[in-house]
């Protein structure tokens, strides 16, 4: 399985799993032409992605996904609450053909990839994470979560790869010149995960055969890439685990991050 974060952040989001028979996109939230433009750079044709698996319908997530179900017949994978929230346009130019309805917590396969959707805590109608099954190998994709809860632990352990939220710094956010309101939604249990929750949760994740984590949706403005990765350095070594074990990347808004293969 080849892993590769295409965009991600608050201005919009995409990632790319490849498999031998299959290649599908995790959110489609940016533009069709970003999204033809930054597959090419990774030499994928836009009308290879046979399907979109869709974690909610923040615009960040389903942006491009009006334009890409319109000009390409890939196939689209969401809850029916998510489906029920995304802007009528959008629901009018899925094809029946083209969407298929999921639930959390229900496996279900697409080629020979087994997918787990399993819910998540955010301000959206049905938001969910997933994780991917392929030969043997674990992948595990969760952004936009305010908190992780104790059920969860034991789906998402041991993966072969991450890409795990790590959107804040606490101290950059509550100093930032952000209305308070938003600062508090930010860091509710509805919002997103500051680097030190994520941290926390991923030295509990993370098994003897994780190699990868990619920090993602990091916030532009309350974040840094060395903020993240020092935060992940110190939590790790608190809990006598060595960061340099894993590659860690912090994923971008404007350059995704490099390709991985698990
Ligand atoms: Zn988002
Ligand atoms: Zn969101």
């Amino acid at each position: 399985m080849e892993i590769t974060v295409l965009a991600s952040g608050s201005k919009g989001n995409a990632t790319l799993v490849q498999t031998e028979g299959l290649t599908l996109l995790i959110d489609a939230g940016i533009s069709y032409l970003q999204l033809q433009k930054r597959l090419m750079f990774h030499q994928i044709n836009i009308t290879k992605i046979d399907a979109v698996l869709i974690t909610h319908e923040h615009g960040d997530h389903i942006k491009g996904l009006d334009v890409l179900l319109r000009k390409e017949k890939s196939q689209v994978f969401l809850t029916e609450h998510t489906m029920n929230s995304t802007p009528d346009k959008l629901q009018d130019s899925i094809k029946l053909s083209q969407f298929h309805l999921i639930k959390p917590n229900e496996k279900f396969m697409i080629g020979g990839l087994e997918i787990m959707p399993f819910s998540v805590s955010h301000d959206s109608s049905d938001a969910v994470g997933y994780v991917l099954y392929n030969k043997g190998k674990k992948f595990v994709y969760c952004t936009d979560i305010g908190y992780l809860p104790d059920r969860d632990f034991d789906i998402l352990r041991g993966a072969n790869a991450y890409v795990f939220e790590a959107n804040y710094d606490v101290t950059l956010l509550f100093t930032s010149a952000r209305p308070f309101y938003l600062k508090q939604r930010i860091d509710s249990v509805k919002g997103h995960m500051s680097n030190t929750d994520s941290a926390y949760n991923m030295v509990s994740l993370v098994g003897i055969n994780t190699k990868y984590i990619i920090l993602a949706h990091p916030s532009e403005e309350c974040n840094t890439a060395e903020l993240a990765l020092e935060t992940y350095r110190d939590v790790f070594k608190e809990y006598d685990k060595n960061i340099d074990d894993y590659v860690v990347l912090v994923a971008s808004q404007e350059e995704g991050a490099k390709t991985i293969k698990i």
